[in-house]
């Protein structure tokens, strides 16, 4: 018989009643130190006093008008994110699926406006941009396609981070170009600086769109405020969602003003996109990670967690192969099945997540303090400790 909630996830038997910034607690009091953070949602932690006194503050006040109204707390949203990035516009979202397809039809929209339309988007493999038919699309991986019959045409997946296949591939017909800095689905996998200039580049030249999805590894996540910052190079567009709300669903859509040219009244909308409750929380967020002080100490535990990280490589060199990404988007690159080492940190109440390249994602709240980070490592060198003595052996 079908359980009651449709069975789309393979969910671990462990159920939270309460967050305590880098911790999830059982009923029986049992607590789990949390380096998936909601896969990079719960951005300032679990509970945190400044999100819940502004969600409550706004949920006392107002928790819905329609988009047919001025929202003040979306205005207010919508100027952070203005002053602080690339962006000249902001459209609100619930999700980063949402974004994904807001991008999608602003780029196409944009050459249709033009008189010279173009509709070819190009893509990577190994990308994640989310889970409706446009953007499983736009990924194109046979295990997310398969089975749901035509999909939106004009998306071409390239091999990732061939900057030779993208130079083939791109031409004045080319709509955009669509990318994740640093996959994350994909195995946190960046880009990199080099890699980000040639495809601004090739842009430039050919008129493309260029699109950043920043869903995972935005909002400080990397120890800048977007992790394209590092590179020095912007998009046109860039999608955001996850930690922009630090658990409350909230997703957003910047833009250039040339490339946001063809989205006037009436183009697209969402009746909860930009809500009061979502935008109060999101404007909190912002105010918190713009702070330079907050970016440095992301940049500085980033360093402490990747240092001890690298000795836990070197500790068990049969499991681990080696650490990647940025900031607190870090990779552990594995030579068992990170499915495994997921399992035996559950035995150790530690929370991490697979990703495809035989990848475990650790995604901290970046308010993770340093006796927690040296805590975390500590559990997942005994997970490693026993996955060497007994190889598939763990259970729960
Ligand atoms: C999670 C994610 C999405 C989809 O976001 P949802 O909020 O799950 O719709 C899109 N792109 C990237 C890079 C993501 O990590």
């Amino acid at each position: 018989m079908i359980p009651s909630i449709l069975p789309t996830y393979n969910r671990a038997p462990l159920s939270f009643e309460k967050g305590e910034g880098s911790w999830l607690i059982e009923a029986d009091g049992t607590r789990y130190l949390d380096l998936g953070a909601g896969i990079a949602v719960n951005a300032l932690g679990h509970a945190n006093p400044d999100l819940v006194a502004a969600l409550t503050e706004q949920a006392g006040r107002l928790w819905h008008v329609s988009n047919l109204y001025q929202i003040p707390e979306q205005q207010r949203l919508a100027d952070l994110l203005v002053e602080n990035t690339f962006a000249d516009t902001a459209f609100f979202t619930n999700s980063g699926t949402e974004a994904a397809e807001l991008a999608i039809k602003m780029a196409r929209k944009y050459w249709y406006e033009k008189g010279a339309p173009r509709e070819e988007i190009l893509t990577f493999e190994g990308a994640f941009h989310g889970r409706s038919t446009g953007a499983i699309a736009a990924a194109g991986s046979e295990k997310m396609v398969k089975g749901y019959g035509a999909l939106m045409p004009g998306f071409r997946q390239l091999p990732w981070a061939d900057m030779a296949a993208l130079k083939a591939a791109i031409s004045d017909r080319t709509c955009a170009v669509m990318v994740e800095p640093i996959q994350g689905e994909g195995g946190i996998r960046p880009l990199s600086d080099a890699d980000m200039k040639t495809i601004r580049q090739l842009c430039d030249e050919t008129g493309a769109i260029l699109i950043f999805d920043e869903v995972q590894c935005g909002v400080a996540r990397t120890g800048r405020l977007f992790a394209h910052e590092w590179s020095g190079v912007t998009p046109d567009i860039m999608m955001v969602a996850k930690g922009i709300g630090g658990g409350f669903p909230l997703g957003a859509v910047l833009a250039t003003e040339a490339a946001a040219s063809g989205m006037t009244a009436g183009t697209h909308g969402s009746t909860y996109g930009g809500n009061p409750l979502a935008c109060a929380v999101g404007a909190k967020v912002m105010e918190i990670v713009t702070d330079p002080g907050f970016l440095a100490e992301v940049n500085r535990k980033a360093a402490l967690l990747r240092q001890k990280l690298e000795g836990l490589v070197a500790a068990h060199p049969g499991i681990f192969e080696g650490v990647r990404g940025q900031g607190l988007m870090l990779g552990l690159k594995c030579k068992v099945a990170p499915a495994e080492v997921v399992k035996a940190g559950y035995a150790r109440q530690i929370l991490t997540v697979p990703a495809a390249d035989e990848t475990l994602r650790l995604l901290p709240p970046l308010t993770i303090t340093d006796e927690e980070i040296a805590e975390a490592v500590t559990r997942l060198d005994a997970a490693a400790a026993e996955l060497e003595t007994a190889p598939a052996a763990s259970s729960l």
